[in-house]
């Protein structure tokens, strides 16, 4: 540090800091480039975490790539858009790449089937699926309606789009709380590279792995 310099060393590792789109935690500290990219928690988290408890997440985070390398991807679901998500039936865990988790494609969150506690589908505010809805036909029922109104609206009408929220709760300390924002065009939902049978097949296997249904006969019990 420069006698004249007026930037602070990163409070996490002592490094330069300078960039854009770096992490600020509690007491306006800003952290360096390198301890801002793998970060991945809760913004709420992040107004009060101290340097200790970023070493502790970027520590969690480094294992957390090295799960997500080892487990076996055999389930993906790529047609969501902004969602990616991946689950391992036999490893027994699930990872999610979306913005709202600040994610690289190479890290992103991964959680243990055990993990997860509840699942909620609402589109707009209003929810179309959850844990007491049984079986995939009410939400699909949903879903034809809103492409029903969709053939209704001009196509360069704003009411052409559409969003749902995926309300995920889970047992981890930096995300109890996931809520995921899907942003489409009414147009995107069925048809040639429709989402909709996707979407209905992921909101099924996270409504089993949540009433323990799935994946809990196989191996590694
Ligand atoms: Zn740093």
């Amino acid at each position: 540090m420069g006698l004249f310099s007026k930037k602070e060393a990163c409070p996490v590792c002592g490094g330069e800091v300078k960039g854009l789109f770096l992490t600020k935690i509690g007491d306006k500290q800003i952290l360096c480039k390198n301890c801002s990219e793998p970060i991945s928690m809760d913004k709420e988290l992040l107004k009060t975490a101290t340097p200790e408890f970023i070493r502790e997440h970027l520590d969690y985070r480094r294992k957390n790539a090295e799960k997500y390398a080892a487990l076996q991807w055999t389930t993906k679901f790529t047609s969501i858009p902004g969602l990616q998500v991946g689950i391992d039936e036999v490893g027994k865990a699930i990872y999610l790449i979306h913005d709202d988790l600040h994610d690289d494609k190479e890290n992103p969150v991964v959680l243990s089937f055990n993990q997860l506690t509840g699942y909620e589908l609402l589109r707009r505010k209003k929810t179309v699926d959850d844990l007491e809805t049984a079986g995939r036909t009410v939400l699909e029922t949903g879903l034809t309606a809103i492409a029903e109104a969709a053939r209704l609206v001009n196509n360069e009408s704003s009411e052409n789009y559409d969003y749902f929220q995926l309300k995920l709760t889970a047992n981890d300390p930096y995300w109890s709380e996931i809520n995921l924002r899907i942003d489409f065009r009414l147009d995107r939902l069925y048809g040639f590279n429709g989402f909709s049978d996707e979407l209905v097949e992921l909101c099924r296997m996270l409504k089993s792995i949540i009433n323990r249904e799935l994946g809990h006969s196989t191996y590694g019990q």
